[in-house]
């Protein structure tokens, strides 16, 4: 019998979090913001597109619009100069634009503080609002990006039916305890972004391969 077939999956969780957590250490997202609105514009800027890029075009945009209720008086037009060099910057414009001003009317000029409400600002789905709720509110939420949903099917934490990043966050919230979850989904991401790439992952240099059940994994010996 191996070593992965007498864990069960929360500890094989454990032990992943173990192997990740010396490596990345606390850490948080790598946007630049200074407040809740401005960690979610970065944030809904940052779908499809890397942190880097949304990195260069933030500090122009919030000292043009530095809250919801500057944002709120501008147009998407007005916005899109600002933006136009990250991924789809029409429709993104337009979302900022619509999301502050919603911002204003329904929430007095505050970020809502719950998936629910987060979730019905355009342009924000439950990644976007799970971030939020994580790094600006400090709240148990598990966002499931590209990487996170990757590395939890290559270790095995999801079965293949787990095929929606929802899915796969329902699976991995109940392998990890509520006080690392945090944590946890950056270790995760990072693991994914810059080990556990899409394309040629870095197999030998992976300290969890003997958990990998990923189709080009190399098994431990
Ligand atoms: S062994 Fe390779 S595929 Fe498996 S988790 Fe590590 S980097 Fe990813």
């Amino acid at each position: 019998m191996t070593r992965k077939a007498r864990l069960s999956k929360k500890e094989r969780m454990s032990r992943v979090l173990q192997y990740l957590g010396p490596r990345f250490g606390v850490v948080e997202t790598e946007l630049q913001y200074e407040t809740p609105f401005q960690l979610l514009v970065a944030t809904v800027l940052s779908a499809q597109c890397t942190d880097k890029r949304v990195n260069s075009v933030t500090p122009a945009l919030f000292s043009a619009y530095p809250d919801a209720r500057a944002m709120a008086t501008a147009s998407e037009e007005d916005i899109f100069p600002y933006i136009s060099s990250v991924s789809y910057p029409n429709s993104k414009a337009r979302h900022l634009s619509l999301l502050s001003r919603m911002i204003m009317e329904e929430y007095d000029g505050n970020v809502p503080q719950t998936l629910e409400t987060l979730t019905r600002l355009p342009g924000v789905g439950r990644k976007t609002a799970n971030v939020v709720l994580a790094v600006a509110f400090g709240q148990v939420a598990l966002a499931v990006d590209t990487h996170v949903f990757r590395v939890a099917h290559r270790l095995g934490f999801v079965p293949a039916s787990a095929n929606t990043p929802y899915k796969v966050e329902l699976a991995l919230r109940q392998l990890i305890p509520d006080k690392d979850v945090a944590h946890a989904h950056f270790w995760l991401l990072l693991h994914g972004r810059y080990t556990c790439t899409s394309q040629r992952p870095k197999c030998t240099d992976c300290g969890l391969r003997e958990f990998c059940v990923g189709p080009l994994a190399v098994k431990a010996k």
